[in-house]
């Protein structure tokens, strides 16, 4: 990319403070005109914004790595899919580790109790997220590497509407040209939402409600309300309603049908924004809570077998050979999806020797991960390496995997957050590509990939939750 490795450097000066001030105020005051917000929890006022943490231009991004991730995502979708739908399959993957780990074993339950009932309801809708880092190659381009796919509450996907916005806008104030074409539209609510509204087409009674099932202190409402509004486009009188767990244990009944309501609302889909952290259920009744939900008669986004279908653990079985080609027999994109992959390995098998005295003597090259979401649950470094020599040779070590460290390509911008100051640093991106799947245990119904999130940390952090860690919204300047 002839050395070139940030928007602004296109530009040749660097900016004065004064300009660099008038510029963050600017592009700031843009991104909340433009919704790009959070909430401030913990404030006196019910509903307070901030702007969320974003770079000041986009990012250069290779248009061919995006191409690749956004042509991919239909099929690593399917293949979640028939994971899903694969009891053997989940058993065989889950079993070694739901002794060690409570938390899995509970949703393990859950699925299994359902599943023991009787489904009630056969559609089943999920929203995805496929989440890539980019490495060089040894030619000096760069490729895709999947970090995880979500199949549970796979958030941004309205905040990040807003930011293809933001970067015209600063782009412009600062001068730097582009093409149309290189700062493409991205509105993935748009398609999450038709995902939602088709699912409640293959719900009976038409007046029933789509619950958002969201936290407390819940920061990401204005994502949730993109979503909400991009529901109300497509189906003007579709009624959502926000409940956390703590609600719904008090207002939510089942009646001897399966049909769920909330304080006398009948709710045709469970969307979960929350519930994927220990945290989350802090007693047997939250868990008793899910259950209830996943029995009911509402069409679930997700379902227990898509959550779990999303298990770091499936992710590490996944990749070991032959088990894709089980998935994709004969498939075109076969070789494609596997470069795609870093060594994943588990940890609890005879062969597991040699992997963990690699880590222990480079704990920098891996990431030790547990079956957990959202953020901050991951080992690096010295920690990894302590904490890998206590658990190897116990039980504890099958509901972990160890993951090559992905050695994410640099680049520079400037990241717009409190408490990091605006210089332009070195920073990596994570790629995140968003899907709907809709089904029944026989038919896909539906199957479409709807745009993509970037996120931009510094280098030196380990981990980049845009709520959780040190990133920042972003967007791809394609070249
Ligand atoms: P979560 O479900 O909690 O988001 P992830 O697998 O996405 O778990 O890991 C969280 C973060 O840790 C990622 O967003 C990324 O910044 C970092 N990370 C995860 N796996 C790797 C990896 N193999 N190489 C480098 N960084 C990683
Ligand atoms: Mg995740
Ligand atoms: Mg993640």
């Amino acid at each position: 990319m002839d050395g070139i490795i940030s928007v602004e450097e296109n530009l040749g000066e660097v900016l004065s403070p004064d300009k660099l001030d008038e510029m963050i105020q600017c592009v700031t005051g843009w991104a909340l005109l433009n919704g790009v917000q959070k909430k401030i929890t913990g404030s006196e006022f019910p509903e307070q914004m901030e702007a969320m943490p974003f770079t000041m231009y986009p990012s250069i991004f290779p248009a061919t790595v995006l191409q690749k991730t956004q042509r991919l995502h239909t099929i690593f979708q399917s293949v979640v899919y028939k994971i899903a739908n694969d009891h053997e399959f989940l058993e065989n993957c889950l079993s070694g580790l739901l002794e060690a780990d409570d938390f899995t074993r509970e949703f393990w339950n859950i699925y299994q109790t359902v599943r023991k009932e009787g489904i009630s309801q056969p559609v089943s809708v999920t929203l995805t997220r496929n989440d890539f880092m980019m490495e060089y190659n040894d030619d000096g381009g760069q490729d895709c590497k999947q970090v995880e796919f979500n199949t549970f509450a796979s958030g941004a996907g309205g905040v990040i509407s807003a930011m293809t916005e933001v970067h015209k806008y600063s782009l412009s104030l600062a001068g730097i040209s582009f093409k149309p074409e290189q700062l493409p539209d991205n509105y993935p609510t748009k398609g999450l939402a038709k995902g939602l509204v088709k699912a409640m087409e293959h719900y009976p009674n038409k007046s029933a409600s789509i619950l958002f099932v969201v936290g407390v202190p819940e920061p990401n409402t204005p994502d949730q309300r993109w979503l909400e509004r991009d529901i109300l486009q497509l189906n003007p009188s579709q009624r959502v309603i926000y409940k956390t767990f703590q609600q719904l244990l008090e207002q939510m009944k089942l009646d001897d049908n399966k049909i769920l309501t909330v304080d006398g609302i009948e709710i045709g889909l469970v969307y979960y924004r929350y519930g994927y952290s220990p945290k989350h259920y802090p007693t047997e009744k939250e868990f008793q809570l899910r259950l209830n939900l996943e029995r009911s008669h509402a069409i679930k986004c997700p379902t227990m077998a898509f959550h779990l279908a999303g298990c770091k653990k499936i992710q590490q079985v996944l990749a070991e050979p032959g088990i894709l080609e089980r998935f994709l027999p004969q498939s075109e994109y076969l070789d494609e999806i596997k470069s795609t992959f870093v060594g994943l390995y588990k940890l609890d098998s005879s062969e597991s020797n040699t992997i963990i005295s690699t880590a222990l003597n480079n704990p920098e090259k891996f990431v030790l991960k547990p079956q957990r979401e959202g953020g901050g649950n991951n080992l690096f470094g010295d920690e990894l390496k302590s904490f890998l020599e206590k658990i190897k040779d116990t039980p504890e070590a099958s509901s972990w995997i160890l993951m090559d460290r992905i050695r994410a390509a640099r680049h520079r911008n400037r990241l717009i957050r409190v408490g990091l100051g605006p210089e332009l640093r070195d920073v990596v991106s994570e790629l995140g590509i968003f899907g709907v799947h809709l089904s029944t245990k026989s038919e896909e119904i539906e199957n479409f990939e709807c745009g993509y999130l970037l996120r931009t940390k510094p280098e030196i952090a380990n981990e980049g939750g845009l709520f959780s860690g040190h990133s920042c919204l972003d967007s791809p300047y394609l070249v």
